[in-house]
């Protein structure tokens, strides 16, 4: 078989399968090489080489190139909300192994920060200004919103 790429008179191009390139000559001859968009028999061939194929199967084709797509895709395989609830995780594991002050967490930052008592990690409530207070003190407070199903 051997393979023409084709184009009728209204610029459609297509390819065309022929036994031969005379039989390819006869058929158009003859009107029966369609265009197979519009119809049209007034079929040309394109100068490009025609190939042809040995029967061995189809030629190797050259290897695709990766899609730049899917290399974007495994460099972000870690999505940025995925990134804030593996902190937020780590944060609430840490505050639960942390010894849990309820509303006295603010004197009881201030008294750690101040060496008065044994430094450990601290859980507990604290309101807003509280929490600025302790920051200003130069304390760290690190806020840990509820995990989701501690809301149900
Ligand atoms: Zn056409």
């Amino acid at each position: 078989m051997i393979v023409f790429d084709l184009h009728c008179a209204n610029a459609h191009r297509f390819e065309g399968w022929f036994a031969s390139a005379a039989a390819f000559e006869t058929q158009l001859e003859r009107g029966l090489i369609a265009c197979p968009v519009c119809g049209a028999t007034e079929v040309h061939r394109l100068p490009s080489a025609p190939y042809v194929q040995t029967g061995h199967g189809v030629p190797d084709a050259p290897p695709a190139p990766t899609p730049v797509g899917a290399l974007v895709g495994n460099t972000l395989a870690v999505q940025p909300h995925e990134m804030v609830a593996r902190v937020l995780s780590q944060l609430r594991s840490l505050a639960r192994g942390a010894e849990d002050v309820g509303e006295r967490l603010p004197e009881e930052a201030r008294r750690i920060h101040y060496g008065e008592t044994e430094a450990r990690d601290i859980r507990g409530s604290a309101s807003r200004d509280d929490v600025e207070a302790l920051l200003e003190e130069g304390i760290l407070v690190l806020p840990v919103p509820p995990a989701e199903e501690d809301m149900h």
